[in-house]
């Protein structure tokens, strides 16, 4: 049974509600996550609180030291986290480590907390008046994060908040639980104290705990629209500090003078890699022309008829993709294929027909191919978040750049061009949040900032970077005026400096 990790011990709960915890490449039930009751969450939420009384008081230097040892020790184990990572969620060793590594780019930005937590000193603001900014922690801050990064998500939030003297209820996907578990034993082999860190399995009912409860200062979430939105809303309401990341619908725009051979690499990788399942995959291919969009799908179906599909361990060589997470997230995959048939785009390649697709008891698509996609079909305008690419037809840039400013979500894009100017005319128009170009998946190092427009972020603050130092702390501003000996006379109109 998967339980929660409180105060430093590892605890069942009471709870008589479980979620079966599958492998989605054989579709066996590997174990029982419990979801914990309001009250089991509540009490993680106090041992929080009490821990944050010693820990807001560690100086930076060595909550940073506790870091440093996290992050060897996560090195030291990242073929066992990894593996654990293929096995619950499904995607590839090779992609799992990934995320863990990028996870580990996040820790190593929060080892600078010293540097980074400094605040701001003004001397002489006044006559003999100086003033000075600390940045301080908050308190006790959540986050509750999606299946897709079951190690990457949580290290974008956790040690900045730990960091900035913060202490921390983690809330993981009921999907892929365990790895939560992982990272809290190799925190407090690392050195954190008690009651720092705590994992609370669990669902709305937690959820619902952690946005109500008064002392929780801050929540992180990252996950669908539609929750992302509630989250904000209430916790918002409840009067908490929230960042909420949700759904994405990501386009790549290609003009006629791009590498063709260079795109189909990355439109390969950014559609089908973790089978579709990441925040910023691919799922639109916006190509200009129809010449070029002929040679793309062209192209396309060729690499998709090499896919490598099948599970994401003990293969030599490695598969490219491994199953969706669940069965229930296979059909539903399924029916927008069934959806894209239906309104009328062309079917290049349906992932339905590949060998493993229903055969097996693992939850596996093949790749998925849509030419002639228009803006009002289902299979554009919603998240599918499974390996599904449509092919949009284009005349123009400015028609490019029109369509996907007209799109609800606005988490990532990306354009492949030769053309500077043209390159220069995207990344200013577009109304997205993370842009690459010639780069297909351009997700911010940790030392800048990563978040969405529109529908695909609600708050101002994005995750990491200088804006996750600023949501995981608030200003406090000290003027302190030293006086020569002698009285500073009773003033009655409001201070200006003279
Ligand atoms: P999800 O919204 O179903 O779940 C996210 C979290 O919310 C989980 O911890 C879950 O237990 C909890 N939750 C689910 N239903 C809830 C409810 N009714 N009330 C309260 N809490 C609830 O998302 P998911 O399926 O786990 O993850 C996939 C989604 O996450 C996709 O939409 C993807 O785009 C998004 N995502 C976004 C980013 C980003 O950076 N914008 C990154 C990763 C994933």
């Amino acid at each position: 049974m998967i339980g929660n990790f409180v105060g430093g011990d590892f605890l069942l709960s009471n709870s008589e509600n479980l979620a079966r915890v599958t492998n989605p490449a054989t579709g066996e039930e590997l174990d029982q996550v419990v979801l914990s009751t309001a009250e089991e969450t509540a009490q993680a939420i106090e041992v929080a609180h009490q821990a944050f009384q010693t820990w807001s008081k560690v100086t930076p230097l060595n909550r940073s030291r506790i870091l440093f040892r996290f992050k060897a020790l996560v090195e030291e184990n990242l073929d066992t986290l990894a593996t654990l990572i293929t096995v619950e969620h499904g995607k590839v060793f090779s992609d799992a480590k990934g995320e863990l590594i990028r996870g580990l780019e996040v820790v190593e930005f929060a080892c600078g907390i010293p540097h980074l937590q400094k605040g701001e000193h003004s001397r002489d603001v006044g006559s003999r008046i100086d003033s000075h900014s600390m940045m301080m922690p908050l308190g006790v801050c959540a986050g509750i994060t999606p299946f897709n990064f079951p190690a990457m998500v949580p290290m974008w939030m956790f040690p900045l908040a730990l960091a900035t003297g913060n202490t921390f209820v983690l809330k993981p996907s009921e999907k892929n639980p365990t790895l939560s578990l992982k990272l809290a034993q190799l925190l407090q082999q690392a050195g954190l104290p008690e009651g720092v860190f705590n994992v609370v399995q669990g669902d709305k009912e937690s959820v619902d705990e952690i946005l109500f409860h008064p002392l929780v200062q801050a929540v992180s979430f990252v996950g669908s629209t539609p929750i992302a939105e509630y989250v904000y809303s209430t916790g918002s309401h409840y009067g908490k500090r929230v960042q909420a990341l949700g759904g994405a619908k990501n386009h790549m725009v290609i003009m006629p003078d791009a590498d063709l051979d260079q795109v189909t690499n990355a439109l390969m990788g950014a559609a089908y890699g973790s089978a579709g399942e990441r925040c910023m995959a691919i799922s639109v291919a916006v190509v200009v022309g129809d010449e070029t969009a002929d040679q793309v799908v062209n192209k396309l179906s060729a690499a998709l008829d090499k896919l490598n599909v099948g599970p994401g361990y003990d293969e030599q060589p490695e598969n490219d993709m491994g199953p969706l997470v669940t069965g229930e997230h296979r059909d539903r995959v399924a029916s927008y294929i069934q959806s894209g048939v239906e309104e009328g785009a062309h079917l290049i390649i349906d992932g339905r027909d590949h060998p493993l697709a229903y055969t097996s008891n693992g939850f596996f698509l093949g790749g998925t191919l849509f030419d002639q996609v228009t803006s009002d079909m289902k299979i554009y305008k919603e998240e599918i978040f499974g390996p599904v690419l449509c092919v949009v037809r284009v005349s123009s840039l400015q028609e490019a750049i029109d369509l996907v400013n007209a799109h609800e979500f606005g988490n990532g894009t990306s354009i492949f061009t030769r053309d500077g100017a043209c390159s220069r005319e995207y990344t200013d128009q577009i109304q997205v949040g993370m842009v690459g170009v010639n780069i297909p998946i351009p997700v911010p190092m940790a030392f800048h900032c990563f978040g969405g427009w529109k529908r695909s972020l609600f708050g101002p603050l994005h995750m990491h970077g200088p804006d996750g130092v600023r949501f995981f702390t608030r200003m406090k501003t000290v003027t302190t005026r030293w006086p020569d000996a002698g009285r500073v006379a009773a003033d009655f109109v409001m201070p200006t400096m003279k």
